[in-house]
Formats: structure tokens, sequence, C-alpha cells
């Protein structure tokens, strides 16, 4: 029986206050740890490795023994997201509401543990807690929140994210979703277009639409909720058959002058700021989350090269090419991760920028799928099967790179700060 790990309505009981950093015994001569090269650990307070050693304990007792399955099969585990939200593990960054009030750094170390085990789960996680939870606490009015998030922070009500068009990806500032006033509803909006490429859409109580208001062709946030939808206005087919991040589900949403009341707008937030200042949490979620799962390939990679022998019974860890690519895997995530834990400091002490979150997201999501790439080499054909997982993380960090702002568009989110010039069109 897992405990919940974290206490809720706390507030800032936890390490948003300035950080009491547990002390470590000093050494005269302290030993080289291969998982935690440059000692991240030494940077976080105890409620942090509280938080990270008992979702770590979760994420491999329970979640790791369904993966395989999952994967295989393309299944998602709803159950997963109740057993999250009984432990505080969902909304854990939002003060009260149920949610446990956690620093960005607990936050991002709960999506590490996760994505150690797939980063599909970490994505389900994820839009709950950043995509869904998040602009509800941050844009919606009180009344939005009592609604929603106690019972989203239980994983008993399940969200989705709808930015990504068919025609609009990389620049959702072109949507053609749009909202106006229903034809015969007073006090409601119509909605229609089509978003795909949603993470939970399939299966979600609550969908997070954002869409322009007919009336000044401005991007708006409109909760809707699938139970309230009358036939043929609401329609979420899964995308089957995909190669990456086969644990979570995807799908589309797709609206026909749907119907969704006044009040369940975002009231003020307009444009793309909205989206845009979700996808920052959510981002910096997965410089941490992607970490976990380079830091599972390398575990796996390190175990297989002992093990396993060729010319003269040697093992392939005693050759040096090898060796190389563990020792460019484990310093790629012992700078990714020290450089996100300087982010979510200064993210809690609201001083970290869009672009900061741009450079970790970029930065540790092409490290981690270059050296996943370069050790599932090590398996040589083996790779090729599941039951060595390493092609798994492989696949999936391609998706991890790509959604949330593919990196080359990082790299223009990061070119645009550094000359001034922008250079997306
Ligand atoms: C499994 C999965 C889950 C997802 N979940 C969600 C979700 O929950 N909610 C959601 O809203 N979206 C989601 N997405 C969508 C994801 O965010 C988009 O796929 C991503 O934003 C890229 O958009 P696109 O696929 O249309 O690619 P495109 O925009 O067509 O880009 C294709 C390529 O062109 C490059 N490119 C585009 N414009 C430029 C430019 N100006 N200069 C240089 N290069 C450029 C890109 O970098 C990319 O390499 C998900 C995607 C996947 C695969």
């Amino acid at each position: 029986m897992f405990r919940p790990i974290l206490r809720r309505g706390l507030g800032s009981a936890f390490a948003r206050r300035p950080a009491a950093v547990r002390s470590y015994a000093s050494s005269s001569n302290p030993a080289f740890q291969w998982e935690d090269p440059l000692g991240f650990k030494h940077l976080l307070t105890e409620e942090e490795l509280a938080i990270s050693e008992t979702a770590e304990r979760y994420c491999q007792e329970k979640m790791a023994p369904r993966v395989l399955e999952a994967y295989r099969d393309e299944h998602y585990d709803q159950r997963i997201l109740e057993e999250m939200g009984d432990l505080g593990l969902l909304g854990a960054t939002i003060q009260g509401y149920g949610c446990a009030g956690v620093s960005s750094v607990a936050g991002g170390l709960i999506t590490r543990a996760v994505e150690r085990v797939d980063s599909g789960y970490r994505s389900a996680m994820s839009v709950q807690s950043s995509l869904v939870m998040g602009p509800i606490y941050e844009f919606g009015t009180e009344e939005q929140k009592e609604k929603f998030l106690p019972e989203m922070a239980k994983g008993r009500l399940l969200g989705a994210f709808g930015l990504t068009e068919p025609n609009h990806g990389s620049d959702p500032g072109s949507m053609e979703s749009v909202a106006k006033p229903h034809p015969t509803k007073k006090g409601y909006y119509s909605l229609s277009g089509a978003k795909t490429w949603i993470t939970n859409s399939p299966i979600a109580d609550v969908l997070l639409v954002w869409a322009k208001l007919q009336e000044t062709g401005k991007i708006r946030g409109f909760l809707v909720e699938r139970k309230d939808c009358p036939p043929g206005t609401l329609e979420t087919p899964a995308i089957k058959n995909k190669n990456g991040l086969r644990a979570s589900i995807t799908g589309m949403i797709q609206l026909d002058n749907c119907p969704v009341p006044e009040a369940n707008m975002f009231p003020d937030v307009e444009g793309l700021k909205g989206p845009f200042s979700c996808l920052n949490s959510a981002r910096y979620g997965i410089s941490l989350g992607v970490m976990g799962a380079l830091e599972d390939c390398i575990a796996r990679a390190r175990t297989y090269a002992l093990e396993r022998k060729q010319f003269k019974g040697n093992p392939l860890a005693r050759y040096q090419l090898v060796q190389k690519k563990l020792a460019d895997a484990a310093t790629d995530v012992a700078y990714g991760t020290l450089a996100s834990i300087q982010v979510g400091r200064l993210k809690d002490e609201g001083k970290a920028t869009p672009e900061m979150i741009s450079m970790v997201k970029r930065q540790n999501c092409d490290a981690a799928l270059r050296n996943a790439r370069a050790l599932q080499e090590i398996f040589g054909g083996n790779a090729v099967s599941d039951e060595y997982h390493i092609g798994r993380h492989v696949a999936n960090l391609f998706v991890t790179q790509t959604y949330e702002g593919q990196s080359d568009i990082h790299s223009l989110i990061l070119g645009r700060a550094i000359t001034g010039i922008q250079a997306f069109v």
C-alpha cells in the first residue's frame, strides 16, 4: 500500500519556501555516483527528496510492470490517473483545491519518475496537471476552479488540451477553430473546428479547446464538458497505430456547432498568452521527464554491456566505444538535470523567462533522443525486441522532441531572443 506522498492543501508548506537542503556528511573521499554524476540530489530539499523517492517507488512497483503490455496493445489504463490522484501527484504544484502546492522542482521530479517508466504515461499526467488543471488555476473563474480542480486532482475527471489543428501545428496562431454566439441557446457559444494529435482526447471528460472568438478574432479558452454536448456536436476519435507514445491515448477533437456555456470560457486571457503560458509549465516538466527516460536507457545499457560478452569472453563494457556512449549519456543527463533545477528554482521565484524554458526543453529533449539512439546500438539485434525497452524509449523520445514546440521551433524562439530578429516567417 502506498500512502499519499503529498499532503493536500498545505499551500506553501512544501518547498516554495527557501530551500532546506538536506545536509550530507562531508567525506574526505567522496565516491563518484554514475546514477547522479554531478550530485543534483544535494540541491534538493528534504521534501523534494521524499516526493522524488516515493514517486519513484510507485512508478517502479506499480507502473513499470504494466508498460510492456500497454505499449503492445496501445492501451492506456485510466486507473493510473486515479492512482496518481490518490498519491497527490496530479496538479501537484497548484496551491489549494485538493492539490499539494509543491515546488516546480518537485513537480519536475514527479515527471522524471513517471517518464523513467514511459513518456506516454508522463504525457497523460502532464496534460492533466499542466495543460488543463494549470490553466484552470491560472485563468479560470473561482467557479471553474471549484468545479473542476478537486475532481481532476483525484484523477476522477480527466482532461485534454486542444491546441494543434490538422493544418496548424507549429503555428497555432493561424488556427481555424471558431466560437460564435450560439444561434438558439442564449448564454452559450457555438464551437466548430478540428483539433488533432490530442493526448487523452478519446477518454477526456473535460476538453480545454482554444478557438478564435468570431467577434474579435482573438484566441480564447473554452472548457468543453463531454457530458453536456448534444449528440453529433463533439466527436473524439482515437488515432490508432502510432509508432511512439503507444502507452498513452491520442485522438482528435471534432466540434460541430457544439454549445458551450459562456461560464465555461476563461474570462480574461486572450491570444496565444493563454496556451503558451500553460505550455511553459508543461515544457518545464518535460525537461526533467526526458532525463528520467534517458536515465532508464543508461541503466539498462550499462547492465546489458556488463553482461553481454563478445570477443574472447570480454563484456561489451570493456570496449572504449561502448564506454564513450555511456559517458556521453551520463554527462548529458547530469548537465540537463542541473539546468532544469536552476530554471525550476527561478520559476518559483518569478524570475524564469519563457526562453529559459525553451532552452531546457530543447536541449534535454535533443540530448535524450540522441543519446538513447546511441545507447540502443549497445543492444545489437536485441534492441529490436521490445523486452529490452530501449526501442520504446527511442520511439517515445522522438515525440517528446516534437510536441510542445518542436526543437527547431525552440531554436527560433532562442534565436529571436538573441538577435532581436523574428525568423518564424
Ligand atoms: C503523440 C502526440 C501527442 C500530442 N499531444 C498533443 C496535445 O495533447 N495537444 C495539442 O494541442 N497537441 C498535441 N500534439 C501535437 C504537437 O504539439 C504537434 O505535432 C507539434 O506542435 C508540431 O506540429 P506539426 O505536427 O503540425 O508539425 P509542423 O508544424 O508541420 O512542423 C513540421 C516540421 O517543420 C518544422 N517547421 C515548422 N515551421 C517552421 C519554421 N517556421 N521554420 C523552421 N522549421 C519549421 C518543425 O520544426 C517540424 O520539424 C501531439 C503530438 C503527438 C505526436
